[in-house]
């Protein structure tokens, strides 16, 4: 379109003031960038430059004589109706954004400025808009305005300053971090965070933006309001002015305080890691070497670099290899192995037992990505165990011949001790002298009680052997503890012992000489043990499908502790009865013989009162 040829022709001569005024302005409104519409109180259009012509898309042609909803917007047709409306009071409507719509369709911003047309006589006649397009001017409103949105919403400290050090800007993350409201910030020198022994930093940092250099993650302290230090990392940028100077700065400053502990933390693994006497390493899910302590250096003799980034296998014996794929599928389940004794190689081939415990490793996310292994050196752990394994087996085969030699001894003990037996009855046949009657009497006695201790000692070993035999019969239990007690009585007459019971008759079954042998061994060491005492109690006592034995003194006692001890052979309260002899294996077979007749035997007892042996045997037991 040939805009020269729409202008009006401004006549040179015999025009008049009114007539070139007129020209002029139609030429400037023909010629002008902004929009110019004209139109009637009833908004049809009356005139239509041609910036309208380019904004909009209609010619002057198609535009002329249309009413202007032409390109108002549906939406917007009420606008229209308050436009006029101020317009027929005479008002002016200045600046008002709005949106119009053009020939093709497209909506475009504006900003509308609409003026009164009067006539000569001074009426209201139409209204004159002014449009501009403000596309741009939007555009880059939104920008700033989402720029804005993102320096408030930052988690980082971002703040701007002049290129003095004046704080211009101050955003919500900056007065977290910091502790100084925007409004306690803004028109402060900068130094307000920086610590005093750091005030130089600015220089350097003022003396690169002024030369139009960035600063990246400067790291440093800055000073909050309540005088804390705190680690940071800067980011500085220069600002400059639309023409390209630069005003100031921007500054962004992250709080690296987690990153720091956490690095710290990691410095302090480390070190532990690397003076610790138990070889560390770590691998990879697939078995790659990723770590290599000190310790595990003087363990497999590889140094660090020579085993990172080698496979795990290179210290596992081949024959073991399977081990590993058994560890790795533990690990991937989030399984820890602990204290797994196993072997491995070190790099001059010599096996090393150890023992290992697996942990698998995760990442930030949780996710398990390697294994970490502690290794512990066995060999002296093994060598002590393999120590201890030999001498318990020597310990107990010097125990089997010690079993042994009771048993042999008692056996060639017992021979010449019957012999004895023999000759002393031949000799009391036939000794006349009264007094030395006497005397054979009491050898008689003693031997009775060697073989006694003889036949006891004989009784353990059969029973260390398995050879103890019982001869079961029904036998009337009244009848042996009353034998049993006669017996006793005879050599012991200064005690009185005590039957109480309202048992009569009672048969049961088992062998009636070791229960006898049983009541015999309680009723000597009621006597032993109750030294200048005369008095012992024997209980025989009926109960369901029992019957309870108890012989009672009033003797030394046994102190609580001792008490479950008293039935282990060859075991003596030592501390009690050192003036009473024994072998302490009395206790011992009484328990066997009652157990073995599935019975129970135990005692109760106060110490300097007196003790009551117990024991329990079925009536009927099937043995
Ligand atoms: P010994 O009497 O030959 O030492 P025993 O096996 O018969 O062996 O008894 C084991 C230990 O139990 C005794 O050494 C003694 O200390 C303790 N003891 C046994 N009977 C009594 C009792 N009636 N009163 C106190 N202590 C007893």
């Amino acid at each position: 379109m040939n805009h020269d040829a729409k202008l009006p022709q401004i006549k040179a001569d015999d025009s008049s003031p009114l007539e070139d005024k007129q020209a002029m302005l139609a030429a400037i409104i023909a010629s002008t960038d902004d929009t110019i519409v004209s139109k009637t109180l009833e908004g049809i259009i009356t005139s239509w430059n041609p910036a309208a012509e380019r904004m909009f898309g209609y010619t002057e042609a198609e535009a002329v004589g249309q009413h202007i909803s032409l390109i108002i917007p549906h939406d917007r047709l009420d606008e229209e109706t308050f436009i006029i409306r101020q317009v027929k009071k005479g008002e002016k409507v200045d600046h008002f954004k709005t949106i119009r719509r053009k020939k093709n369709g497209d909506l475009i911003p504006i900003s509308l400025t609409v003026s009164p047309i009067r006539n000569n006589s001074g009426k209201i006649i139409g209204a004159s808009k002014i449009a501009r397009d403000i596309s741009e001017q939007e555009e880059a409103y939104e920008k700033q305005a989402m720029l804005a949105a993102i320096v408030a919403t930052s988690d980082d400290a971002i703040v701007s300053k002049t290129i003095k050090g004046i704080i211009t800007s101050w955003n919500p993350a900056a007065e977290r971090l910091f502790g100084y409201s925007e409004k306690e910030a803004i028109g402060k020198h900068i130094s307000l965070i920086i610590p005093p022994d750091r005030l130089g930093e600015e220089d350097m940092i003022i003396s690169n933006i002024t030369k139009g250099k960035k600063i990246d993650h400067f790291e440093t302290m800055r000073m909050t309001k309540d005088g804390r230090q705190i680690p940071i990392s800067l980011t500085i940028s220069p600002i400059l002015s639309p023409t390209g100077e630069i005003i100031g700065a921007s500054k962004v400053a992250r709080d690296i305080s987690d990153k720091k502990a956490a690095s710290e933390k990691q410095a302090v693994l480390a070190a532990i890691v690397g003076t610790s006497d138990d070889t560390i390493l770590s691998k990879t899910l697939d078995g790659i070497i990723t770590s290599w302590n000190k310790a595990a250096e003087r363990m497999f003799g590889y140094t660090e670099e020579e085993a990172i980034g080698q496979h795990i296998s290179l210290i596992i014996p081949p024959d073991r290899l399977e081990e590993e794929t058994y560890i790795i599928s533990e690990v991937r389940k989030g399984n820890k192995i602990d204290h797994f004794q196993t072997l491995r190689l070190a790099k001059d081939g010599k096996l090393i037992p150890i023992s290992l415990s697996v942990s698998p490793v995760l990442d930030n996310s949780g996710k398990i990505v390697g294994a970490s292994k502690i290794a512990r050196d066995i060999s002296a752990e093994q060598a002590t165990q393999h120590e201890i394994t030999k001498l318990y087996e020597q310990l107990k085969e010097l125990n089997a011949k010690k079993d042994e030699f009771i048993g042999l001894a008692s056996h060639e003990l017992k021979t010449p001790l019957t012999s004895i037996n023999g000759y002393l009855q031949i000799v009391a046949q036939r000794m006349t002298d009264e007094k030395n009657k006497i005397f054979l009497q009491k050898a008689q006695q003693q031997v009775v009680k060697l073989s006694s201790l003889v036949n006891d000692l004989l009784d353990v070993s059969k029973i260390q052997a398995g050879k103890l035999r019982f001869a079961i019969h029904q036998f009337n239990i009244r009848d042996v503890v009353e034998d049993a007690i006669e017996l006793i009585s005879q050599s012991n007459n200064n005690y009185e012992i005590i039957l109480k019971t309202s048992v009569s008759n009672l048969v049961i079954m088992g062998d009636a000489h070791r229960i006898e042998q049983v009541i015999i061994n309680l009723l000597t060491n009621a006597i032993r043990y109750s030294p200048g005492k005369d008095r012992i109690e024997v209980y025989l006592i009926q109960e369901t499908n029992e019957i309870k034995v108890g012989v009672k003194d009033f003797g030394i006692g046994i102190s609580p502790e001792k008490l479950g001890d008293i039935f282990s052979r060859f075991y003596r309260v030592d501390d009690t009865n050192a003036n009473v002899s024994g072998l302490g294996i009395g206790l011992y077979l009484c328990h066997e013989i009652i157990t073995r007749h599935k019975g129970r035997v135990w005692a109760e007892s106060e110490p300097k009162k007196g003790s009551t042996f117990w024991f329990v045997l079925p009536c009927l037991a099937d043995l």
